[in-house]
């Protein structure tokens, strides 16, 4: 596997590669079997794949979180090594954004942005834009990767792509799950012991959303899921949506939409875990 830490170095070597198709995965590190599926299905699909590590400083919106945000180079050089990933882009701040964090990229969101996330993360997905668009400016990869782990993340994306006319394909990958069903995510690892126990109650809340549809509304729904994660102690949920998969709004009723996912959002004593289920 090369690495590489600058642009210019990076960019040097994806120029010798001729008419060979390039997949990417950005991710932000702290690497598990999520990221690592990701990175299989672009291998799948084409002849080279790259792996970014970059902690983006812009779109955290809690400095604590970002500050105690696992890092975990070495090991996810490994990881990745051993996934036989092609290229690990593992830059500095100063690689990315080399004028500073300011600029931002004008994108119509179409209100995607707005809710959700974008509700309780001020600026989180601005600076998810701003790092995506300048990382596949970078990098001009064929496919980029992303996981269905962060729904309204890969749709702004989506838009993004369409609303520049940019000539990437997103493929989107399924949710990993450790066997008792809490999605992987680089923040489990930070959950205290008695969080961790409880965590299973994320994805059981959202099956048994799934079976409600049967026989309860949409508000129904909602307040019994919210109640539900409420209960172990120290958990408390931010949201628990139904949205429209499209447009990202809430729906009111079952019939407003034929793609419904659940979303929820939830703060299992310091650590915020997010997770979704299309119904
Ligand atoms: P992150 O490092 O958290 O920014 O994630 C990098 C990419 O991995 C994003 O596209 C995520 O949606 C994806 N990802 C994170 N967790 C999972 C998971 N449990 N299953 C599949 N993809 C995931």
């Amino acid at each position: 596997m090369k690495v590489f830490s600058k642009v210019k170095d990076l960019q040097a070597h994806l120029k010798s590669l001729k008419n060979q198709s390039v997949g990417f995965v950005p991710t932000m590190g702290a690497l598990h079997d999520g990221h690592i599926s990701l990175m299989k299905q672009s291998i799948k699909r084409n002849d080279v794949t790259v792996c970014s590590i970059f902690v983006n400083p812009t779109q955290f919106n809690d400095k604590k979180d970002l500050k105690k945000y696992p890092r975990t180079l070495e090991k996810d050089s490994r990881l990745l090594e051993k996934a036989k990933v092609d290229i690990l882009f593992a830059p500095g701040v100063k690689d990315i954004y080399p004028k500073g964090t300011k600029h931002s990229v004008k994108v119509n969101l179409k209100g995607l942005d707005k809710q959700m996330e974008g509700a309780f993360r001020p600026g989180h997905f601005e600076g998810v834009v701003q790092v995506v668009h300048r990382l596949l400016d970078i990098v001009k990869p064929d496919e980029l990767f992303m996981g269905q782990k962060d729904f309204q993340q890969f749709t702004i994306i989506q838009q993004m792509i369409r609303n520049l006319k940019m000539k990437v394909k997103l493929v989107v990958c399924p949710i990993e799950r450790e066997k008792d069903g809490l999605a992987m995510s680089s923040r489990n690892r930070r959950l205290t012991k008695a969080k961790r126990r409880d965590a299973p109650i994320i994805y059981k809340t959202l099956k048994a959303a799934k079976r409600r549809m049967k026989t309860k509304t949409v508000q129904e729904v909602v307040e019994m899921s919210m109640k539900e994660l409420g209960n172990p102690r120290g958990y408390n949920p931010e949201y628990f949506s139904i949205i429209n998969g499209n447009t990202l709004k809430e729906i009111k009723k079952w019939s407003d939409s034929n793609y419904l996912v659940a979303c929820v959002a939830v703060w299992a004593g310091e650590i915020r875990l997010i997770d979704n289920l299309i119904l």
